[in-house]
């Protein structure tokens, strides 16, 4: 009995998240879009140039008013966090862009957020946002491989399926989401993945969801502790530890480790071979790092698959493991950890938690 109404319950709940997704509601959820830049809002001298163009150059007004259908689903503001190529992408920016999410998000009459961003390292603020948003309610992340000015831009179609997806209840508590080219990403999976296709990006471990048609449809869930879960908290932080990435490689050696060392970094993340092998004339460097109290972690250049244990000489160095994540994503977990810990154990927990 217990069971059929569970059943009954769930299948109302979805027909009323199916409902309240579509155009026309009589309350319209109110989305905020925050623009950053990118390809999205780039301007190119021709309607045939797909790059050569300046990215970031078109307001976030014109975007929006590029797309008029948007108000059928949400109502919308917008507001211009920054104007920038993402190659360009700063700790400034993310401190500032994750403050105003968060302040949005504790608003009663905001539903949700859609931020607009250049491809280039869209999956690393997103995993930023994913650690240090508070809310539950929907984030979502989209960009566009072709400028708005050429034939066939994707920024117009990609804006509206963020919206739509933003202001849907089923996007609630799924973690900050990435949404191009009618796909559904989380933060934590997602990479960039072609240099210039429309299907830029993929999730090495599955995309969660897709648009269809327009309508948001999900298939996995996040997994990992997400926005809304987190113990991170940027609200009060004015800088980030300074973390760097080195990429491993045959004939590899102690140069960048040992002038990371001299820089001052706090934590180091070496993209190894395979699962995060390193070679070992930059392991003793790293061994030597790692003994003076800056927290090596282990991640991997391949693009798929988890970093584990391995060598016995890693777990008595004290190097971490990275888990699942890319370099560029240890790189923001190790950050936000080290604004909590300097505990070796604790951090090698957050790999496994976040
Ligand atoms: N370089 C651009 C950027 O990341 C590329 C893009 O948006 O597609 O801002």
């Amino acid at each position: 009995m217990k069971k059929r109404l569970a059943t009954v319950l769930s299948m109302m709940t979805t027909l009323l998240l199916g409902l309240t997704c579509t155009a026309g509601a009589a309350e319209k959820p109110n989305v905020a879009i925050l623009a950053t830049g990118g390809t999205i809002a780039g301007s190119a001298a021709s309607d045939t140039a797909t790059t050569g163009y300046k990215a970031g150059a078109l307001g976030i007004d014109v975007l929006i008013n590029a797309v008029p259908e948007i108000r059928n689903y949400a109502n919308v503001t917008g507001e211009q966090i920054a104007s920038l190529d993402s190659k360009d992408m700063s700790d400034a920016v993310w401190l500032k862009l994750s403050k105003r999410v968060n302040e949005l998000l504790a608003q009663k009459n905001v539903d949700g957020v859609v931020i607009t961003h250049g491809t280039d390292t869209l999956e690393e603020t997103a995993y930023f946002l994913n650690l240090t948003v508070q809310s539950r309610k929907p984030v979502v992340i989209t960009g566009a491989m072709r400028p708005a000015t050429a034939i066939s831009a994707d920024g117009p179609m990609n804006l509206l399926n963020a919206v739509r997806l933003a202001a849907c209840p089923a996007a609630h508590d799924r973690g900050v989401l990435v949404c191009l080219n009618d796909q559904i990403d989380s933060a934590r999976n997602v990479t960039k993945a072609h240099t210039t296709s429309l299907a830029a990006f993929n999730s090495p471990l599955g995309p969660i969801g897709c648009m269809n048609d327009g309508t948001p449809t999900f298939y996995n869930m996040a997994a990992r502790k997400h926005a809304g879960h987190t113990e991170f908290d940027a609200r009060n932080l004015s800088s980030l530890p300074y973390v760097k990435i080195i990429y491993g490689h045959a004939n590899d050696d102690a140069l960048f480790v040992d002038a990371a060392v001299r820089a001052g970094v706090r934590g180091i993340i070496y993209a190894g071979t395979g699962n995060g092998s390193i070679h070992k004339d930059a392991e003793s460097a790293l061994a030597r790092a790692s003994e003076a109290g800056i927290i090596v972690v282990r991640s991997t250049r391949v693009g798929g698959g988890t970093v584990i244990p391995a060598e016995q000489s890693y777990i008595d160095a004290g190097f971490l493991d990275g888990d699942s994540l890319s370099p560029q994503k240890c790189r923001i977990l190790l950050q936000l950890a080290l604004t909590k810990t300097t505990s070796r154990s604790r951090i090698q927990k957050m790999f496994h938690e976040y």
